[in-house]
């Protein structure tokens, strides 16, 4: 497969975390697993990714004591030649990214750390993180401007602060950093005791590394709530129409 972007770097790593359990979803079931267009929410985020054909190999955390049957699902998915690694996930997403990190081959240089539950990402977004991380940038985030006038408040919902709306920007994944600078800031965190910090990018900000954000996509959107599935739905269905009406 050509890549979508050529990208000058050695190895690049794709580590998906999907062990989170799903509870704003409510389908009684690991919500990486959950079926969206009849493929699972981990089954799409991963032929996205390879799609792009940048990356070299895969590293999923998968749902505690599922890693085996995670692996049977996604092995068929991935291009020839690249590997694959399943290992369980942890209590919370950074556990679970550090979990995974722990895995990726020798050879990795670029990173992409992509969550599950942001399963119709388009492959390009892919493409277009890690060429800006082998352009030269340590950490790139893809992300949109928001449309909400956003409201900073306190325990008993007093307003603090309302932020520039214009000067924010609500982030996606995949998230793209050398693997030395997210090694690092995995590394610190765990020193500092943190453990529970949402995004990767936030933790690379941290120890004091820059983070870029370039734009993201509508449809990396995440699949929190079950109106978030009607969405992955209308989704699909609009790609399948697009592809069947194309010559
Ligand atoms: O909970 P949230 O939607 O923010 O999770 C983002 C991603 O992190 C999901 O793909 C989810 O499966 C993953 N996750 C994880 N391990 C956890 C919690 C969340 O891999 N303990």
């Amino acid at each position: 497969m050509q890549p979508i972007v050529e990208v000058t770097v050695a190895a690049v790593g794709l580590v998906i975390p999907a062990a989170g359990l799903g509870e704003r979803l409510g389908v009684g079931m690991p919500k990486a697993l959950f079926a969206v267009g009849g493929e699972s929410l981990l089954v799409h985020a991963v032929r996205a990714g390879t799609a792009s054909g940048v990356v070299t190999s895969v590293v999923v955390a998968a749902p505690m004591g599922q890693a085996a049957s995670v692996h049977s699902m996604i092995e068929r998915e991935l291009p020839a030649g690249a590997a694959l690694r399943v290992v369980d996930g942890g209590a919370t997403r950074q556990a679970s990214v550090r979990a995974a990190l722990a895995e990726l081959p020798a050879d990795v240089r670029v990173v992409l750390v992509h969550d599950a539950a942001r399963c119709l990402a388009p492959a390009a977004l892919f493409a277009d993180v890690a060429a800006a991380v082998a352009g030269g940038d340590d950490a790139v985030v893809p992300g949109l401007g928001v449309v909400d006038t956003l409201k900073e408040v306190g325990p008993l919902g007093e307003v603090i602060a309302t932020p520039d709306r214009s000067r924010l920007r609500a982030v996606q994944t995949p998230q793209g950093f050398t693997r030395e600078i997210l090694e690092r800031a995995h590394h610190e965190a765990l020193r500092r005791g943190d453990n529970d910090v949402s995004d990767d990018a936030g933790l690379v900000e941290r120890i004091g590394c820059p983070v870029r954000v370039i734009p993201g996509h509508a449809e990396a959107f995440k699949v929190t709530r079950p109106l978030d599935v009607e969405l992955a739905e209308a989704v699909l269905t609009s790609r399948r129409g697009t592809v069947e009406e194309s010559p």
